[in-house]
């Protein structure tokens, strides 16, 4: 797969272009008709390796051919897309890369982390958001608010897994899988990216995906 052959309308693949990509990296090639055609996905991808294209770029499309648009000022948002990642810079890096790949469409990403003042980080979520990008603490606390509600989700993404359980995230990430609203498994389509693959990633990526997803190497 080219970025000319894949699945993307003309403004993302111009956004695409215009950050200087050329030629899709492995985890792009593969990843991207996967998570186009609605699979769950668990792929073992370091950073560096292009792993936040191979899964914005599949999201955002499909959130644009399904006509969202941020309900501006609403007193509670319903994103359809969730992206959690262990650090702030990490999801500050993904958040900045799906803006830039997002401009000029009607799809609107917020982040959320711990470090920005809270009424802040609702404000900013509150002016409209599809896509919420977020530490898991800080999008926890913002849930638990009442400021987004999760029964919207179609997308859940969870960034360098094996790092959150090293950070002692996995009490949060099964928090937020269950929390009241968010789609069960089946709902939604989930993916999963991690340096490595152990046991206990293997045991979360079976908790939290569906059975059809695929291993790249
Ligand atoms: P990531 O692994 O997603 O954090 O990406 C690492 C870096 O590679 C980022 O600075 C991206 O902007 C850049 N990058 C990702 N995909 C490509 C591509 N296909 N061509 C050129 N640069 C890329």
């Amino acid at each position: 797969m080219t970025f000319e052959e894949a699945d993307l309308c003309e403004s993302l693949k111009r956004n695409v272009s215009k950050s200087g990509y050329v030629k899709p990296t492995p985890v792009q090639k593969y990843g991207i008709p996967i998570v186009s055609a609605g699979r769950d996905l668990m792929a073992c991808a370091q950073t560096g390796s292009g792993k936040t294209a191979a899964f914005l770029l599949p999201i955002l499309q499909k959130l644009m051919n399904t006509g969202v648009a941020a309900r501006r000022f609403s007193e509670v948002q319903e994103p359809e897309a969730i992206i959690v990642a262990p650090t702030r810079e990490l999801i500050n890096q993904i958040y900045l890369e799906a803006r830039k790949f997002a401009y000029g469409t009607c799809v609107r990403p917020v982040v959320v982390y711990g470090g920005i003042n809270t009424s802040h980080a609702i404000r900013e979520v509150l002016k409209g958001c599809n896509v919420l990008c977020g530490t898991p603490g800080r999008l926890l606390d913002i849930i638990g608010r009442g400021k987004v509600g999760l029964r919207k989700i179609q997308y859940l993404v969870l960034d360098e897994a094996d790092r959150m359980l090293d950070m002692g995230f996995e009490p949060d990430m099964q928090k937020l899988v269950r929390s009241p609203g968010m789609p069960s498994k089946e709902e939604r389509q989930t993916l999963m990216f991690s340096a490595t693959y152990p046991d206990d990633i293997q045991r979360l990526a079976a908790d939290f995906l569906k059975m059809d997803y695929l291993f790249l190497a």
